[in-house]
């Protein structure tokens, strides 16, 4: 894969692309989360003229909240939503083929207490197999109870009776959103974030012809002309619902999860655990991930819409007790390294009361065309996204009147694509971006220095993350670009400052911008440290 040049990243050059290179795009899609971008790669790689605006930035919002998981989803297979999963775990399959410096298989283990759970499982899990196909990680087995305590070192042995090992992928949300928008970028798509949809632009008869933006960054507005406008804005969809038709029912009910990140000596080995059954009846995760273990998830139905939703004290409760029925020595709240809630984008069936149980809202997406043209994409998860670019794409062709080419998305490498990379060393993240990386911190030696004693991050990350990745805050950097934020909050205050000077040289900016972004950084990170 090309690796693109510096220039073509420019945000004044993508800005000016924007306004001056296309009169008329084909694709105009608002909101850069994994659909947004999915449909940006799909759009772009099939030659239409394409543009993609985030308000924020890229996975700001759900996209970096998620499980980090790649899944056919084993509870909705105890449901009986077998398209769903068929769906999910051909996906999971292209997503590994496609991206695998960022996608990889993890063992999950289901410790068995009962006698008939062993049995029970292994069947379940084999028809999850089987539903796979070729495209099968590998085979679920049951387990004896000696393996699963040499697996799962911290696993509680009172009553333990033996368990069963299942496959299922394992990814770095934000990184792969990243990584994504460089691909789009690559197939000829103009991608900018920090720049808001305000309005919707229509002709006479009522039809959208284009949308009117604000730069959030450095001020100005601008319209743009386009033939199919594409709402993948997740739990905000409504808002642009809405400035089409005011008069429009509401269709998101969000539903927040909050996970817990601690260090990996509590599971102590690189296997994940699946809680099949917790006491509200849904399944919680214990999953090694860059040298820490995420533990989550709740599912409770929320009623605020905002990029940056807070953990509830019941869900940590909630978490923490769960855990501790499973692992010997189970965390406490000094051990959370930090707490990160997100917010599900559930299409709600039109007849849904306010009582329905969010966990019983079909996970699958929802893709409505109004009467506009306006095509609004929502629910799904990151693991079909890619599925859910295909089908908007297709549809928006038909709505805007546009020459079909068919998708490619298929056999596309992802941006950063590398097999087998050493995962034992940070960097592996960047997939072939790794080896730049390293030359930019050999070229210049102040680039090779750490953010933070403990961390392996670099000054050269920021540097990379800033003229090649779009980030443009602290927050970019720290929560989406080196994932500092997700894996020790407190740590990441401390590398806030150092960020900071460096974006600062970067982007020609002067010490108050520099204070200023430290400020709002903190205050942004205290909602993940628990007090
Ligand atoms: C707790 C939790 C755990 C999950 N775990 C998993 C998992 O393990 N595996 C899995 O496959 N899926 C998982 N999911 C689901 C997955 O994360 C989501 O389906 C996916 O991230 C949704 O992406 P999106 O692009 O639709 O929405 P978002 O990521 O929310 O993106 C929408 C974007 O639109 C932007 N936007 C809004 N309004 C405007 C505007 N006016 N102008 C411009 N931009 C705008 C927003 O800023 C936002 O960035 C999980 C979800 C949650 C909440």
């Amino acid at each position: 894969m090309n690796s693109y040049p510096l220039s073509e990243m420019s945000r004044e050059g993508l800005i000016k692309q924007l306004t001056d290179s296309v009169e008329n795009w084909d694709f105009i899609i608002i909101g850069g989360g994994a659909t947004g971008l999915g449909i940006a790669v799909d759009a772009a790689s099939r030659g239409y003229k394409t543009v993609l605006l985030e308000q924020s930035d890229f996975a700001k919002a759900t996209s970096s909240r998620s499980t980090k998981l790649v899944h056919g989803g084993v509870r909705y297979l105890q449901k009986g939503d077998v398209a769903l999963v068929v769906e999910a775990l051909r996906e999971r399959g292209y997503l590994k083929k496609n991206a695998p410096h960022l996608v990889k298989d993890q063992r999950f283990i289901i410790g068995n207490y009962k006698w008939w759970e062993r049995p029970f499982y292994t069947i379940g899990l084999t028809l999850y197999d089987l539903l796979a196909g070729k495209m099968s990680l590998g085979r679920s087995l049951p387990m004896r109870r000696k393996e699963v305590i040499r697996n799962i070192p911290r696993i509680v042995q009172k009553n333990l009776k033996g368990g069963v090992v299942y496959h299922d992928g394992q990814f770095d949300d934000s990184r792969l959103a990243i990584n994504l928008m460089q691909t789009a970028i690559e197939k000829g798509a103009t991608v900018l974030n920090y720049c808001r949809v305000t309005r919707l632009l229509k002709n006479g008869e009522g039809k959208i012809t284009g949308v009117t933006a604000e730069n959030v960054l450095e001020g100005g507005s601008f319209d743009l002309k386009g033939n199919c406008i594409i709402n993948a804005t997740g739990i905000f969809v409504d808002d642009i619902i809405q400035m089409d038709n005011p008069e429009e029912k509401p269709m998101v009910r969000p539903s927040q999860g909050v996970h817990l990140v601690v260090d990996k000596s509590f599971l102590g080995g690189d296997d994940a655990i699946m809680i099949p059954k917790t006491s509200d009846g849904r399944v919680m995760f214990g999953v090694p991930w860059h040298n820490r273990v995420i533990l989550g998830t709740t599912d409770i139905p929320v009623k605020d819409f905002v990029l940056e939703p807070k953990a509830l004290e019941e869900e940590v409760d909630f978490i923490l007790e769960t855990v501790s029925r499973y692992l010997e020595k189970a965390p406490q709240r000094k051990d959370i390294l930090c707490v990160f809630a997100g917010l599900r984008p559930l299409a709600a069936p039109k007849n849904h009361s306010d009582s329905t149980k969010t966990k019983e809202i079909s996970r699958s997406h929802k893709l409505i065309v109004s009467n506009s043209g306006l095509v609004t994409i929502t629910g799904g998860k990151w693991t079909t996204y890619r599925q859910m670019a295909e089908e908007s794409v297709d549809t928006g062709i038909k709505t805007g009147n546009i020459p079909f080419r068919k998708c490619q998305t298929r056999d596309l490498k992802i941006h950063g694509y590398l097999l087998n990379p050493d995962r034992t060393k940070w960097k592996y993240i960047y997939g072939s971006d790794q080896a730049e990386i390293i030359k930019l911190e050999k070229e210049n030696v102040s680039f090779g220095q750490k953010l933070h004693k403990d961390y392996e991050f670099t000054a050269g990350e920021v540097v990379w993350a800033v003229r090649k990745e779009m980030a443009r805050t602290v927050d970019d950097v720290l929560a989406r670009r080196v994932r500092a934020l997700y894996l020790d909050a407190k740590a990441s205050v401390e590398m806030a400052p150092a960020v900071a000077k460096i974006m600062a040289m970067e982007l020609k900016r002067d010490k108050s911008w520099e204070q200023q972004q430290v400020k709002e950084y903190v205050e942004i990170a205290g909602a993940y440290i628990l007090n």
